[in-house]
């Protein structure tokens, strides 16, 4: 098998694992939530911060600064089947930072470090920016601040970054304190079983 084919290789099975990792990590939560009830999620289609929210808006905290639990229940997902696994990833490095003597940024871009770099598979060792990079998000130390998801958005990102309600930690509020202030609406209550099946969608759309 040639390296490039089992790079390939490796790269889907990494892939897919990370899309269910990532996508699918708190779906275990939804199914345990008792049929009828109602949950938050975040329409990515209507956040700020997304891909589809406005091009040159500003950076939209709200999501950290108003949930009720400490460290929000909301958390950046990578959506890897989206993402462009760049050598040079604007939601990783500052790329306003100085660069350094590997030719890449200085600075991260996340206040909270919670964002990991890592190469794919077989490493080009003479040419860096041939190799494929796979972003994963330390939901440990994110806070949802949307800074990531900011910067992911096109034309510099791909948009694969997105906020998301962990299911883990929402404590389910009535009246979700975020969405009484989010300026896009962009907190929506569903029934557990068709939360699920947003989801599900989302799984199923990956390659
Ligand atoms: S409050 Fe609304 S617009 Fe702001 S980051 Fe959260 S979902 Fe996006
Ligand atoms: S949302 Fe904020 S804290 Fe979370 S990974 Fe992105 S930049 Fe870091
Ligand atoms: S329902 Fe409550 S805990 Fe869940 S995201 Fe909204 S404010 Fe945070």
């Amino acid at each position: 098998m040639s390296a490039e084919v089992s790079r390939r290789n490796v790269l889907s099975s990494v892939v897919r694992g990370a899309v269910i990792a990532s996508l699918g990590g708190t779906a275990g939560y939804l199914v345990q939530k008792a049929k009828g009830q109602v949950v938050w999620q975040v329409d990515a289609s209507r956040c700020v911060n997304s891909r589809l929210g406005e091009l040159d808006a500003e950076v939209c905290r709200l999501c950290t600064t108003e949930c009720v639990v400490a460290q929000s229940a909301v958390r950046a997902v990578n959506n890897f089947a989206e993402c462009g696994r760049c050598y040079i990833c604007p939601a990783y490095f500052n790329i306003k930072s100085a660069v350094d003597a590997k030719g890449l940024p200085s600075e991260k871009l996340c206040p909270r470090d919670a964002i990991r770099r890592e190469p794919i598979g077989w490493v080009d060792p003479d040419d860096p920016a041939n190799n494929f990079y796979e972003y994963i998000i330390d939901e440990e130390k994110c806070d949802g601040c949307g800074l990531c998801v900011r910067a992911c958005k096109e034309p510099l990102g791909l948009g694969s970054i997105v906020l998301s309600v962990r299911h883990n930690i929402c404590v389910d509020c009535n009246r979700c304190a975020i969405s009484t202030t989010c300026p896009k609406d962009a907190l929506v209550q569903r029934p557990t079983e068709e939360a699920l099946s947003v989801r599900k969608a989302a799984l199923l759309a990956t390659p």
